[in-house]
């Protein structure tokens, strides 16, 4: 709408609650990557792309930072720092490969602050800590921001329809005024321009995109906090602890309730075995795994129970434990703007599980394209053109690492 298209020509079809996908479910990390995926996003798109995606989610921590402020908007933000501690050897190394090729590539790690021993245990508050790297990022209440977005769209006269599923959207016939008819349950809705921004679920109106975007269940644990995390001793930064690439808990602390927010990994590796039977390729974000949540209470317990305690006291320690569906791509970046041979058809989706550090570019770039404007005008990285999904044969060798 800042673009001039008029708030009442914008409908949202959502298939169930407002803010009910990953969106309103995420643990809350606006984290950008630092240096840490430079080497897998090399292997798949070369370093002069992966070095774009990282610089490319330090503009939107600050883009996120800039809406927060100019909107006063209350979603519990918290400008912060997030530490990447590494808990095994395997991970160091990892970590230390990837922060001198990213260097070596010329990218920016002035931001990056590195600790090792005990500097690196008492940072992390972590005594199994080999090594931390911190940096700037930020947490939030992701429903309440994503909540206030679509409050603000609707003052300025859009409309969403709720519990409203797109079954399918096929060429428009009847007049020569739209391009596409949207068929809903509902009824039809005709369109010129229609935005596909259902992530996991897209290939369910785009069946070539079948086997380039699958769904990924993830899993959150909300604890209330612990005396050793209470009060003034509450955890500062956010924190990604990490026994491997794949095998790893983030966390933060909201420091207005005290909240702990522990997501657990999700990813298949050898290495996380116990984490793989947990996350499950499906839709259904109805059931949670018990298997992670003991793994997430194990991790939690070890690190914040009161030292000598033997349970939780009463009220302290899991709190509630959700799941949602992550949309992973096959070479781990989103897909964003036209649909080649669709006409007037769009999409920014495939967020590979981290949306909260890549939308607020990805979505204004997709504005700018339908506005006529060019790839460059976006500031993303080429490599999320949508464009590279062809409608035949999209069947992709490339598995997502990240
Ligand atoms: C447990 C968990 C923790 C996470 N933690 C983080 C984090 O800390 N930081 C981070 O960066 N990312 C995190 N993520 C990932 C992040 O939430 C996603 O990358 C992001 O929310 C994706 O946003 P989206 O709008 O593309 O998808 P969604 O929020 O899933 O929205 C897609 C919407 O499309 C709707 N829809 C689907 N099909 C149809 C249809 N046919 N018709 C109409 N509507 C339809 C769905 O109902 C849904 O509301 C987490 C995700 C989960 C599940």
């Amino acid at each position: 709408m800042n673009t001039g298209v008029k708030g009442e020509d914008v409908l949202i079809l959502e298939a169930r609650e407002a803010v009910s996908g990953a969106t309103g479910r995420n643990a809350g990390h606006i984290r950008p990557d630092a240096f840490r995926g430079f080497s897998a996003f090399s292997s798949i798109h070369g370093p002069d792309q992966a070095k774009k995606i990282i610089e490319s989610e330090r503009v939107v921590l600050e883009k996120v930072k800039h809406f927060i402020a100019a909107h006063s908007v209350d979603c519990d933000f918290v400008d912060t720092t997030t530490m990447d501690v590494c808990l095994t050897k395997e991970f160091e190394d990892y970590q230390a490969k990837s922060f001198a090729a990213f260097k070596a590539a010329g990218g920016d790690v002035s931001h990056v602050k590195y600790y090792q021993g005990n500097e690196a245990k008492s940072k992390s508050r972590n005594k199994d800590a080999l090594s931390v790297y911190e940096w700037p990022a930020a947490s939030n209440h992701p429903a309440k921001l994503t909540q206030w977005i679509l409050s603000d769209f609707i003052r300025k006269g859009g409309r969403i329809w709720t519990h409203c599923p797109v079954t399918k959207v096929v060429k428009h016939k009847l007049t020569g005024q739209f391009r596409w008819d949207v068929h809903t349950p509902r009824g039809v809705v005709r369109a010129d321009t229609v935005i596909h921004c259902t992530n996991a679920y897209a290939p369910a109106l785009l069946p070539h995109l079948i086997n380039f975007i699958t769904p990924l269940r993830a899993q959150a644990h909300a604890y209330v906090a612990t005396p050793p995390i209470s009060g003034e001793k509450i955890i500062r930064s956010t924190l990604s602890l990490r026994y491997s690439l794949y095998h790893f808990f983030s966390l933060i602390q909201r420091p207005n309730d005290g909240i702990v927010i522990m997501g657990g990994s999700s990813v298949k590796t050898a290495e996380a075995s116990e984490q793989i039977a947990a996350s499950k390729e499906t839709y259904d974000d109805g059931e949670v795994s018990e298997q992670m949540a003991d793994n997430s209470n194990k991790q939690f317990n070890e690190l914040y129970r009161e030292p000598g305690s033997t349970k939780a006291r009463a009220g302290e320690g899991l709190a509630h434990v959700w799941t949602g569906i992550l949309g992973m791509t096959t070479d781990s970046v989103p897909l964003v703007g036209p649909i080649e041979g669709l006409d007037g058809q769009w999409i920014c989706a495939g967020f590979n599980g981290h949306g909260m550090a890549r939308i607020f570019l990805c979505a204004p770039g997709l504005v700018k394209l339908i506005s006529g404007g060019s790839w460059e005008s976006t500031g993303l990285p080429e490599c999320f053109r949508s464009t590279r999904v062809e409608i035949k044969g999209s069947e992709s060798n490339v598995r997502s690492l990240l």
